[in-house]
């Protein structure tokens, strides 16, 4: 099981990487296990050539100190959105362009394109908050546990949370393409 949750967000990293929905080390990915134990992705990780070995796994509720400052620093932006939805399997955090461009331009995500909504759910702009704080995290945990799929981070990036590695990643491409194509109109 934890195999293959682990293929699975290395299979993220390279995917995000070669659509163009995130570069470098930016971005950082999770998922919870059925025992409730969580893998993150560690800091600093090159997301196009990850391994199995840049994950680190612990316990959200007793995370120890040594697996915290090896996750990655937006480590509780993602233990927020588990603890705001019960259902929330993956947590994945990426620097999408057109996400976050439409994010630098708007306060809410532009309601153009009707199946976005059926397909991806509720995508929400949440105001400027520094990476790696407290308030980001309780922003984006409050938004997941109103029922955001996806929230954009202005001025940063873009979260996307699933009930599998897949449906996360389902979302993140079909939002960033919907962003994109209401980015095309807009020009
Ligand atoms: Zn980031």
């Amino acid at each position: 099981m934890i195999a293959e949750i682990l293929d699975a967000l290395v299979d993220v990293g390279r995917q995000v990487h070669e659509s163009g929905l995130n570069a470098g080390t930016a971005g950082n990915f999770s998922a919870r296990l059925v025992d409730g134990r969580v893998v993150m992705s560690k800091r600093r990780v090159r997301k196009a050539t990850m391994t199995s070995d840049d994950f680190v796994v612990f316990n959200p509720d007793h995370p120890g100190r040594e697996a915290l400052e090896q996750a990655s620093t937006e480590y509780r932006l993602h233990l927020a959105s588990y603890r705001a939805d019960d259902a929330v399997r993956a947590v994945l955090h990426t620097h999408s362009p057109a996400l976050t461009a439409v994010g630098l331009r708007r306060s809410s995500f532009p309601q153009l394109l009707p199946e976005l909504e059926t397909v991806v759910g509720s995508i929400v702009i949440n105001p400027f908050e520094s990476s790696g704080s407290e308030r980001l995290a309780d922003d984006v945990g409050r938004a997941v546990g109103r029922g955001a799929s996806v929230v954009i981070l202005k001025r940063h990036g873009v979260v996307t949370v699933g009930m599998s590695v897949a449906q996360a990643l389902d979302r993140l491409e079909l939002a960033e393409n919907g962003a994109r194509t209401i980015l095309l109109a807009e020009r």
